[in-house]
This record gives C-alpha cells, sequence and structure tokens, in this order.
C-alpha cells in the first residue's frame, strides 16, 4: 500500500507534472512506497504492492503482462520522490510536508489532533456536568421556595382556622350574655309591673 497523500504541486513544476502519473502506483492508486521498477516495462509500483502481487498466482507482469518478470529498487524514482512534497490530510494542517518525513509527520499530527479531540470531549463532558449541576441547584432552589410557600400558606391556613374557632366562642359567650341580659330585663319588666298593679290597687 502507498502513500494516501495528495502531491503538492503549487508552483506548477512542468517535471512534476510529467511525472505526477508516474507517481502514483497503479497497484494502489496512491503515491509510490519503496518505488519498485519493473524491468520489463519500466513501470513501478511500491514495495509492498510488489510482494502482494507476486503473492497471487497470476505470474505476468501486472502492467505489460509479461511472462517471467521481474523488478529492481528505482532510485531514479526515490531521488525524484526525495523531492517532491506531500499535503498532510489531517484536519487542520493540510501543511506539505517533504516525501521522506511524511508518514512521521503524519503520525504525528493524527496523535496531535486525537489529543486535541480527547481535551475537547473532556471540555464537552465537563461543560456539560457543570449545566447538569446548575441546573440541579436551580431545580433545588425552586422545590425550595415552594415548600416554603406550602409552610407559608398552611400557617395561614391554621391561624384562619384558630380565628374562626375564637370567633365562634366571642359570638357564643356573646349571644349568652344577651339571653342572660333578656332574663334579667325581663325580671325587671315582672318586678314593675308588678309595683304598678300594686299602685293601681292601692288607688
Ligand atoms: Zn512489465
Ligand atoms: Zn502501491
Ligand atoms: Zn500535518
Amino acid at each position: 500500500m502507498g502513500i494516501e497523500a495528495e502531491i503538492y504541486d503549487k508552483k506548477n513544476n512542468p517535471i512534476l507534472t510529467d511525472l505526477k502519473d508516474d507517481i502514483i502506483c497503479p497497484i494502489c492508486c496512491a503515491v509510490l512506497q519503496e518505488p519498485m521498477m519493473l524491468i520489463c516495462c519500466g513501470g513501478h509500483l511500491c514495495l509492498s504492492c510488489l510482494k502482494d502481487v507476486r503473492k497471487s498466482n497470476f505470474k505476468d507482469c501486472p502492467l505489460c503482462r509479461k511472462t517471467g518478470y521481474s523488478a529492481t529498487k528505482s532510485r531514479f524514482m526515490q531521488s525524484f520522490c526525495s523531492k517532491i512534497e506531500l499535503i498532510c490530510p489531517v484536519d487542520g494542517c493540510n501543511t506539505a510536508v517533504p516525501y521522506f518525513e511524511f508518514e512521521e509527520h503524519k503520525n504525528r499530527c493524527l496523535e496531535i489532533s486525537m489529543r486535541k479531540m480527547t481535551l475537547k470531549n473532556h471540555a464537552d463532558i465537563f461543560a456539560q456536568n457543570e449545566t447538569l449541576t446548575r441546573e440541579l441547584e436551580e431545580s433545588k432552589n425552586k422545590i425550595d421556595k415552594q415548600r416554603k410557600q406550602i409552610a407559608s400558606l398552611e400557617a395561614k391556613m391554621r391561624c384562619n382556622e384558630d380565628k374562626r374557632l375564637l370567633n365562634e366562642k366571642v359570638l357564643k359567650d356573646q349571644l349568652l350574655e344577651m339571653n342572660q341580659k333578656l332574663l334579667a330585663s325581663n325580671g325587671d319588666y315582672k318586678d314593675l309591673k308588678r309595683e304598678y298593679e300594686d299602685l293601681k290597687n292601692v288607688q
């Protein structure tokens, strides 16, 4: 498997444009890694791709179909590759990196972006926890307030009930008092009447 990255060609280098297709391995369609040259047809492929092809049952050259093919390390392609730059595919990087530094750079970049993601996740979880804690606190306060309101309403009701009982008692006492007064005035009236009758009889 070759290197999955775009070739950096900002200056539109004519040599690069000519050779761009040759830098791409025809087996894996990625940038050649450890480029090998086929003796039969001069085509290039990655060392690992050549090994994969050899493992398969086909005994012909994967490019020109010649039987009994052989390949050799391509010094030319290696030195050409050493002059190109590949674009780091990691999100937020996209830097042009020299061919031979690419793998190391990409791995480091991936590690950094993964660490960033983990940190971001941690921050997100922390923020979520904070929100939940705040919401819980708010609900608690609301419940407390409602509890206090209920208690004060209950106290008011109790107070009203006490007042009612007191009023009832006062009314009863008043009624009793009035009855007694009435009885008393009835008695007075009878005495007066009797006095009046007596006076009348005397005359
Ligand atoms: Zn060939
Ligand atoms: Zn390949
Ligand atoms: Zn990078």
